[in-house]
């Protein structure tokens, strides 16, 4: 069996006899560039925000949710790195589990790196990571153009900023957080997905 060092956290957290999120395998640097946001109703309603770095789904809780206006600026804050696979995760986690509640698959698609060193090269997402500025473009199915993520605060309680760039994609007016904003896997609601989740179990 591969190491699977870089999911120690991810592991210890869940317990999977119980949980059907995916236990994950190995690293999968196959779909290299792939970005998901998933709607998390659990004890806290957020949004987790993961890209695909290296084979892992980095990954910040956004509880406010992203914003298309470029004037609003969202906490971030960095969890543990998540199997490649949970990017097709959607349902129901168990009350009493970690993360107990539902999850909704609200976002997926591609992303892109976008920020270049003074040279004009792209500096590599690891590296853009361990620096605390992190700049991409989203081509998802909601999510689309520029944003960057900022580290605001380091160490213990690291937080970050998510915050839309201004381009032709920025949108002041648009309202992401609302009920209409369905499943992009399945077109369910929160609700949906919650009792079809408890048909389950
Ligand atoms: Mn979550």
């Amino acid at each position: 069996m591969e190491n699977q060092e870089f999911l120690k956290e991810y592991h210890k957290k869940r317990n999977f006899d119980v949980s059907s999120e995916p236990f994950g395998k190995s690293k999968n640097k196959k779909d290299k560039e792939i970005f998901v946001l998933q709607k998390h109703q659990a004890s806290q309603l957020h949004y987790d925000f993961r890209l695909a770095v290296d084979g892992v789904l980095k990954s910040w809780a956004v509880p406010k949710g992203p914003s298309t206006d470029p004037d609003e600026k969202r906490l971030a804050i960095p969890t543990e790195d998540h199997p490649m696979e949970y990017a097709n995760f959607e349902g129901g986690i168990p009350e009493g589990q970690y993360g107990g509640g539902t999850v909704m698959l609200w976002d997926a698609g591609t992303y892109k790196n976008t920020r270049k060193d003074d040279n004009g090269k792209l500096i590599p997402m690891k590296d853009q990571i361990e620096s605390g500025h992190i700049t991409f473009e989203l081509e998802g199915k909601k999510l689309k153009g520029g944003f960057s993520l900022i580290r605001f605060q380091k160490g213990k309680g690291e937080k970050w900023l998510l915050k839309k760039v201004d381009d032709e994609e920025a949108d002041a007016r648009k309202n992401l957080t609302g009920t209409e904003h369905k499943s992009v896997l399945t077109g369910r609601t929160m609700d949906q997905i919650k009792k079809d989740s408890e048909k389950n179990e």
